[in-house]
């Protein structure tokens, strides 16, 4: 029998859990299908897509676990805690990390009962228009939706002639679940996952070597702070190259050999017992029967999108990484609610100006709106407002007192038009940074407010503070 639905979800990731959740709020009648191969207890296709499965969660517990390990073997001995090197038990590491995606995706499934939205296990494609919206198949069952919700996310992007394996050749999802610890790693791509997932193995042991093609790091990042973080990771013991031109990579049992040519031409090679391919990631849109309903894909093959996330076909809206802006878990999560809420008639609404990014290194590096390359580059004049850790009475409490956090404010209005900060807490200070901007905040507005002492959050009012020229403790 035909299932009829108001609205159904194709993904159960950020972006799709969330919308469905959302919808059913909101009094719809909510299908969520999910086709993943991960597998709960019940062998059903486990919720929470690609962040919580293989992504944000599992790496930020590895990335938490591996940061333990190094404070212990490098940092207890400074603070008078004498202990014995610590050994690590990768299975037990593992183990931990997998038991919290077990609570985390089961708890969408509880989420999805008690806001009485339908799971649906199986692939979600087109089949055709009808008289009240759309004719879905979902396995091998027919459903009909008066709207439809595309949030089928994204996949790793591999390299032509690099077969993945997840055994020797990793992406995302063999990178998060390595046996050992390998005695040398090398990564292509120093982009966000490269330098995440390059920093839990090499705290764990690993000799590191990442591999990048263009010829500046962390390009997109403010160049102060990706200046501040190369010296850092270097000093860490990340061998970061960049400008590398990668000619052929050749996989054996144990181990996998990289040709590249380095940033001055010259041929080199390096041997490594396990590879991460972190290269980006494409859009999910095989298998929807997109061309045969005519939904429109852009050139870089994601779903085509208004500013309010509605497709060009009528009825069908599409969100998170499968359209335009940051591959971000927060952001697919905003478009969901705000999609949700338009389908029931409301304004949602996602400014993709006000989206933070944060890498989870340590120290960790976060920002918002804009740098100051894009500021030049807009011909907008600005002043700008910095303030080290290092003046910083809890970051030298706490023992991290590497970084700074810098303001940029417009010159005329004192409008904060960016915030970036490499230090440690970067990735809850810049909620603060994503009020302001979101509140059309000025510098000044951060620099009267009382900020608690001794926090972190003290460098943000001294960067505000200091975009005035009257910083009192820098
Ligand atoms: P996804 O999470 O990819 O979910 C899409 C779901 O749709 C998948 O489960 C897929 O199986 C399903 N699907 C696809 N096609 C179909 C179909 N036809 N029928 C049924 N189901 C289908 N972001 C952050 O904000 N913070 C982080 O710390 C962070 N860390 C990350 C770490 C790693 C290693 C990776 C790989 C990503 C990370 N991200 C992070 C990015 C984040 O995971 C994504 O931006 C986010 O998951 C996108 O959500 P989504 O719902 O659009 O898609
Ligand atoms: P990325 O876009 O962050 O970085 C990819 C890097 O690979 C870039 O620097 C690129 O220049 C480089 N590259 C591309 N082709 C190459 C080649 N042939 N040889 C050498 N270098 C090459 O992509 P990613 O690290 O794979 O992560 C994918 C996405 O997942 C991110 O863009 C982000 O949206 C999301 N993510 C977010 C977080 C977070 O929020 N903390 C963490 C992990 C992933």
């Amino acid at each position: 029998m035909l299932k009829e639905f108001d609205i159904l979800v194709i993904g159960g990731g950020p972006g799709g859990y969330v919308a469905a959740i959302r919808a059913a709020q909101l009094g719809f009648n909510v299908a969520c299908c999910e086709s993943n191969p991960y597998a709960d207890p019940k062998g059903e296709p486990r919720l929470g897509g690609t962040c919580l499965n293989v992504g944000c969660i599992p790496s930020k517990a590895l990335l938490h676990t591996s940061h333990l390990y190094e404070e212990a073997a490098h940092a207890f001995a400074g603070q008078g805690i004498e202990i014995s090197a610590p050994k690590i038990n990768v299975q037990k590491m593992l183990a931990r990390k997998n038991g919290i995606v077990d609570q985390l995706t089961g708890g969408i499934k509880a989420l999805f009962r008690k806001n009485k939205v339908a799971f649906l296990a199986g692939h979600g494609a087109f089949v055709g228009k009808t008289a009240n919206g759309w004719k879905l198949a979902v396995g091998k069952e027919e459903v009909e939706a008066k709207a439809v919700i595309i949030a089928t996310g994204s996949s790793a992007r591999h390299l032509p002639n690099v077969p993945v394996d997840n055994k020797i050749v990793c992406d995302n999802v063999g990178a998060l679940d390595m046996d050992a610890v390998p005695k040398k790693l090398a990564i292509i791509g120093a982009g966000v996952i490269g330098l995440e997932m390059g920093s839990v193995w090499r705290r764990l042991g690993s000799e590191v070597t990442i591999l990048e093609a263009l010829p500046d790091f962390l390009p997109f990042a403010d160049a102060d702070v990706a200046k501040e973080a190369l010296k850092i990771f270097t000093k860490q013991g990340l061998s970061i190259q960049t400008g590398v031109q990668v000619n052929e990579v050749k996989v054996g049992k144990k181990s996998v050999a990289i040709s590249y040519a380095d940033k001055d031409g010259k041929a080199a090679r390096i041997e490594a017992d396990r590879l991460i391919v972190s290269v980006g990631r494409v859009p999910n849109t095989e298998g929807l029967n997109a061309d045969a309903v005519g939904l429109k894909l852009n050139a870089r093959g994601q779903i085509e999108v208004d500013a309010h996330c509605k497709t060009n076909l009528p009825g069908v809206w599409a969100i998170g990484d499968v359209v335009r802006g940051p591959m971000l878990a927060h952001k697919a999560m905003e478009e969901g609610v705000q999609v949700a809420e338009r389908i029931a008639g409301q304004a949602g609404h996602v400014n993709l100006d006000a989206i933070s990014g944060v890498i989870y290194t340590s120290p960790e590096i976060a920002w918002v709106g804009k740098n100051e390359r894009e500021l030049k580059a807009a011909g907008i004049a600005y002043k700008t407002g910095k303030a080290p850790f290092l003046a910083n009475g809890r970051a030298l409490g706490i023992g991290a007192a590497e970084g700074f956090v810098k303001i940029l404010a417009d010159a005329a209005t004192d409008r904060v038009l960016g915030v970036h900060i490499i230090g440690s807490g970067a990735s809850d200070l810049i909620a603060e940074a994503v009020v302001a901007l979101e509140f059309a905040g000025a510098s000044e507005d951060l620099a009267r407010i009382c900020h608690a002492h001794p926090t972190l959050s003290e460098a943000l009012h001294e960067a505000a503070l200091a975009c005035d020229k009257r910083a009192l403790h820098c």
